[in-house]
């Protein structure tokens, strides 16, 4: 890998954060706090709340196998993508690399930075090669964007090809495992201290059904946690958001139950949906979701708004023609789709 500061904007590298009340002083127990221009009235919600989210950060630790500072907290793990092209990507310059299919949000925060955006083709099962990811980088390269299980084929990427990127690439290697608790495969968080140029995502928005909070987890190595506390706003996760989740990691074995419900739904819906005389293939999938093929996916999708069901139309993406993403419903949402697409004539 580079040196982070040959990887960094140097303007990130050289910046002064912004420095918050509650961050210039510690080590005594304050009770009174006139420090930050809050209303003393409306208890809990008049006082900003924890910047670097240190009590949720130790359970999420805990949970995890990793340490606190190897964390970062944002608002949606959307906030950690944006903060990898903030931190690292010189506008007009700098270039990333990701599969195609794969996640929209990773070239909208390119577009948005001025970021030159780079796609590989996936293979026709959804796969790809470190060697032909190789072939797209240049030495403006900063990050090679990776999702896995990938968005919207619902696969797992090669682990071994990944291996192989994150010890060739020289830059930063991003692998979203947004899905991860919905697939049998080996998240990449245990091997943050074998690889400094890792970032791995994940999030609350998926297995832990906590969309509507907005938090996102990136973690990497404490230098790149340290670049992204530097330029994140000041409070960006809010005390609700935060002590929303400190209760639900209280009890993980929810969120266990209820991925043991969609597992066992994925595998049902999908054997009921190569029966549908609608239905061209099933791909296979290591998500919540899964993506089919269909006749014609228009009318299909079309079809199921009458009926008041949304899917999700990925016809007009790179190798997914007339396909659908659906995504794994309670058994009775199942049911309907299943019903409705049975009663389907093109
Ligand atoms: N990564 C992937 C692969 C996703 O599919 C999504 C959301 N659909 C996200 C990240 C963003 O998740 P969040 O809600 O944490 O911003």
């Amino acid at each position: 890998m580079k040196e982070l500061k040959e990887l960094a904007r140097p303007n990130v590298w050289a910046l002064q954060p912004y420095s918050s009340a509650r961050d210039e002083y510690s080590g005594v127990e304050a009770s009174v706090f006139l420090d930050a221009n809050e209303n003393p009235f409306h208890a809990p919600y008049n006082r900003y709340p924890d910047p670097l989210q240190k009590e949720l950060k130790e359970l999420i630790a805990s949970l995890k196998g990793v340490r606190r500072k190897q964390i970062f907290l944002g608002n949606g793990s959307d906030e950690a993508i944006d903060l990898v092209f903030r931190t690292f990507c010189k506008p007009g310059v700098d270039n990333v690399v990701a599969i195609d299919p794969t996640y929209g949000m990773y070239q909208v925060c390119a577009d948005v930075n001025d970021v030159e955006y780079r796609k590989v083709l996936l293979d026709a099962n959804y796969h790809f090669t470190a060697d032909k990811v190789m072939l797209s980088v240049d030495e403006n390269t900063k990050a090679i964007f990776l999702c896995s299980p990938n968005n919207p084929t619902g696969n797992n990427l090669g682990r071994q090809e990944i291996e192989k990127l994150l010890e060739t690439f020289e830059g930063l290697v991003v692998v979203d495992e947004a899905y991860i608790d919905f697939s049998d495969a080996r998240s990449f968080l245990l091997d943050l201290d074998k690889y400094p140029n890792l970032i791995v995502l994940q999030t609350f928005s998926k297995a832990w059904g906590c969309a509507a909070i907005r938090l996102g987890m990136a973690f990497a190595s404490e230098a790149i946690i340290d670049l992204f506390n530097k330029i994140k706003y000041p409070y960006n996760v809010n005390e609700l958001t935060q002590r929303q989740a400190i209760e639900l990691l209280k009890s993980p074995e929810k969120v266990k139950e209820w991925v043991e419900i969609l597992l066992k739904e994925r595998e049902r819906v999908m054997s009921e949906f190569v029966k549908l005389n609608c239905c061209r293939r099933v791909f296979p999938s290591d998500a919540n979701f899964f993506l089919t093929k269909v006749k014609d996916a228009k009318l299909a999708y079309a079809y199921l708004v009458s009926q008041g069901i949304i899917v999700r139309n990925r016809t007009n993406i790179a190798l997914c023609g007339d396909c659908l993403r659906i995504t794994i419903g309670t058994p009775e949402e199942n049911d309907k789709l299943l019903e409705a697409l049975k009663s389907y004539i093109e």
